[in-house]
Formats: structure tokens, sequence, C-alpha cells
């Protein structure tokens, strides 16, 4: 009796411990929604930064979840950091591969009632050290030969959370190499140099014929696989940059873009000029060209940033353009604002203050008039050096250019709206060499300065001479699709983008 007693003891409690368990393990669970970064190919300017990953010149790094992909879960609490034994498996994909479920149990040394994150790791293998969970980052995933299967991603997840959005574990870097020169270059790309946080990257290189080059890990400073793109043709080199293990958000900065051609060191270009900084979880797509003696980014011409600088587009008459507006300090700023014909700016534009009309009446033209109606007729056609904004501030060298400048600029460029470092307007991409200048949306002034970012206008040193005297040539847009030449009365004020005449 005593035996069956203390048997029918036991008995109850494996039921309610078993019960307790149970119930316990529901309690313990957690069900997430995982979602891949979004691939933003809306947004690949140049130069911009993408929240997904490109896939230019077939290197399809698109992130999507795999059938058997599994996911190395953590949970933290407080100073205290646990490893599931058995990683989560996910279910539920959707047909677009961008989401999927997993279910989470946490450890029963968790604490339910107090704030704990669930932090998950997937394509790479993770593990504990000390307090921080650290990404094993070799990337040598077993079976993969190419690049875009790897793709280490991670979340993070707060208690009572249960969307597990996965980022990118790296950076990534997808770099397009434009030879614009007439000869072949062996290109080394070195990568960016970098602080040593991170202190690893690997590149590959696309070639144009499809084969891939110089896929290997590299240390922080050392040379990729040596490549030769011919004469007018192109490579892609994706690099990958792999910050410390921690998984913890990382920037890079101080970063720069070395590239090695022909066994020299051709040019070293500051990074943070072409795009700010680099985050673990982004990737970038850039552009750049080789045009024989230096390499420009498309949104950053200049090889350094001692602007202004001349830029040799290519163009028929051989003229060559300012990098910058006058009065700016680089090529995206606005600059100064300028009547026609007049050398300094000033607070307001006004026919009243307007130099060249006698007492604000714009039909008392005092120079540059060939219509007797409109004032005295002096029979100039277009500014004279001491009138030009560009020769009195920036020296002899410089003119504000002549109408069929500005018009030989959008006749034989390819010219688009574009964004660069946040700031609108038209990109001028050289027919021939590959180089650009951009003209910033620099607005107008009026009770400050309107429309900065979406309209511009640009003085030529010509006039109507022959019909309406009180009006200027400027090459203007107001928007995306409106790049022309324009009339615009003489006293208003526009910007000016010199063009280079050298020493005549
Ligand atoms: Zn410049």
């Amino acid at each position: 009796m005593k035996q069956y007693l203390l048997s029918l003891i036991a008995l109850l409690a494996c039921v309610v411990l078993f019960s307790s368990c149970e119930e316990d393990i529901e309690k313990r669970q957690v069900t997430f929604t995982a979602t891949m970064p979004a691939d933003d190919l809306s947004s690949s300017r140049l130069g911009s930064i993408i929240n997904g990953v490109p896939s230019p010149d077939g290197f399809n790094l698109d992130a999507q979840w795999k059938s058997g992909d599994k996911i190395h879960i953590f949970v933290r609490q407080g100073d205290k950091v646990y490893q599931l034994e058995s990683p989560a498996v996910i279910s539920s994909i959707s047909s677009d591969g961008k989401t999927c479920s997993f279910m989470v149990t946490l450890p029963k040394s968790v604490n339910r009632d107090k704030d704990y994150d669930i932090i998950g790791v997937t394509g790479v293998e993770a593990q504990i050290d000390g307090e921080n969970v650290v990404a094993l980052c070799n990337l040598k995933r077993e079976g993969s030969e190419r690049f875009n299967e790897i793709l280490p991603m991670w979340f993070t997840a707060k208690k009572g959370s249960t969307q597990a959005k996965f980022r990118h574990l790296c950076a990534y870097e997808v770099l397009s190499v434009n030879n614009v020169s007439d000869a072949s270059i062996t290109f080394k790309h070195s990568g960016f140099q970098v602080l040593s946080r991170w202190y690893i990257y690997s590149a590959s290189i696309l070639l144009s014929d499809g084969s891939i080059a110089g896929e290997q890990d590299v240390k922080n400073d050392a040379e990729s696989d040596e490549i030769t793109i011919p004469a007018g043709g192109t490579g892609t080199i994706v690099s990958r940059y792999i910050p410390i293990t921690i998984i913890a958000d990382v920037t890079i900065d101080n970063a720069k873009l070395k590239a090695v051609v022909n066994g020299n060191a051709a040019t070293t270009i500051d990074a943070m000029i072409s795009y700010k900084t680099q985050a673990r979880g982004n990737a970038y797509y850039m552009e750049v060209n080789w045009d024989g003696s230096n390499l420009y980014f498309s949104n950053e011409y200049c090889p350094d940033t001692n602007h202004p600088h001349i830029i040799d587009l290519g163009l028929p008459s051989g003229t060559k353009w300012a990098c910058c507006n006058l009065g700016a300090n680089i090529p995206t700023e606005c600059g100064d604002y300028f009547a026609w014909g007049e050398t300094t700016t000033k607070p307001y534009f006004a026919k009243y203050n307007y130099k060249w009309y006698h007492s604000g009446d714009d039909h008392n033209i005092t120079k540059y008039c060939c219509n007797s109606s409109f004032g005295t007729v002096d029979n100039r056609t277009e500014l004279e050096p001491e009138d030009d904004a560009a020769f009195v501030n920036w020296g002899p060298e410089w003119r504000t250019p002549a109408l069929r400048q500005l018009y030989e600029l959008k006749n034989n460029c390819t010219y688009k709206w574009a964004n660069v470092n946040g700031m609108g307007g038209y990109l001028f991409k050289s027919n021939t060499n590959g180089r650009a200048v951009f003209l910033p949306a620099a607005g107008w002034p009026y009770n400050g300065v309107q429309e900065v970012g979406s309209e511009g206008f640009y003085w030529s040193r010509g006039y109507d001479y022959d019909v309406r005297p009180d009006l200027g040539f400027i090459l203007g847009f107001g928007g995306k699709n409106a790049l022309n030449g324009y009339y615009y009365s003489r006293y208003n004020g526009a910007s000016v983008r010199p063009v280079y005449v050298g020493q005549e």
C-alpha cells in the first residue's frame, strides 16, 4: 500500500511536472516573421546608399531565403548571453524569397518577466565570446563558389517583438570601373583603406566577358588579384567589408579608395567626398572612370579638394569647364548669384539697383545695347572681361560661357537629372572621355533663395542684343525635364559656371 501510494505520488508528480513543462515550453516559444532587406534598386543612383544589394552586370546579390537556411539564435539578458543549442530552421518561405518564419524557444534560464534581446545570425557561424555575440566571418561557406551565395545576415529583436528584420552583416561595395582611356590597364583594387576595426575585406572582380577574377579574402591594405581592363572596357569589383565580428552597428569612416594601375598607385580618392560613411548592413554602388591618368568617381570628378578644377569634357570646341560655380567651394554648392554684367553679388536683385539701367529703367540701358528703343546703342554683343564676374573674381583664365558654349555642353554630353551628395541638379557626362560636370540646382535669389535643389539658372555672357537687350541668355532648368536655353531679365540674380580660357 505504502509502495502504491509512493508510486501514485510519483506518478502525480510526473503529470504535474510534465504538464508544467509543456505549458512552460509553449510560453517560451516565440514565432518570428523574418524579412530580408529591401532591394531598393529604384535608388541605385551612382554613389548612393542602397539598403538592399544591387545586381549590376550579373552580380546577383539579391538576398533571398532558401529552404534549409538556419539561424543561430542568441538571447541576451543583462550581461548574460545564451546560445540556443540548435539553430532555428526556417519555414513558410514566401514566393519572392523575402519573408519566412521560424520559431525560437527561449532557454529556461531567461527570466521572461524581464527585458531581453534576441539576436539571430544566418549565413555564417556565430558564437558567444564573453558578453558578445561574434560572427565567425571567414566567409568560406561550404560548397560556395560564388560570392553571391554568401550573404551573412543578422537581426536583433526586443522582448515582445515577433519581427526579425534581417540586415546585411557586412558592408558591400559594387564598383564599376570604366576604362575610358585608349590603352588597356592592369588594375589592382586594394579596396578602401579602413580603420583597423574593419580588418578584412574580400574582393571579386567581374570582367566584361562575364568571367571572374581575384575572388579572395584579403587583409586591410593588401591588394587583390590584378586584372586587365582593355581600352574602352569595363570591370566590376565587388568588395565585402567585414568589421570586427561583434554583432553591432559599425560604420567605416576615413575610408579611402586606392587603385594600383600598372604597378603604380594611380590615385587615392577621399571617399568621404563621394559618399559619407560606409555602414554595416548597406551596399554601395559606385562607378569610377580611368582616363589614362586619374580615377574619377562619376559623381565626383575632381581629383582632390582644391577646387575649382578644369574639367576637360572632350568638347568639339576644346572648351573646358570649371568643376564648381563662382562663389562655391565644392561642386555641389550653389555659390554666388550675379546680375548679368555685374561682378559682385548683392542681397537684393531689382531693376532699381541694376548696374546697367539708368535709374532702374529697363528701357534706359547704359551698356550692352543694340536697340535704340532700349537705351544707348553701343553695339557690344557680349560681356567684356571687366564686366564678366568669372574674369573679375577668378582671374583672366576664366570667363562666363558664351551661349554657344552652354549649348555645346548640352548637345555634346549625356546629361541627366542627378542627386549628388544630397543636391539636385544636372550631371553632364562627356560622350567621349567619361568625365563630367555637375550643375547644381542653385535656385534664384528673391527673399533669400528660392527653389534650391529643383531649379537652376546659369548665365551666358551673351544677351538678346538686337531685339530685347534687357534680356540675357541663360541655360536654365525648372525641374527635371526642362533643361534649355532661355531669356532672363538681366537684373535678375543667377549662377555662373565659368569656362576656362587659359592664358589668352
Ligand atoms: Zn573640383
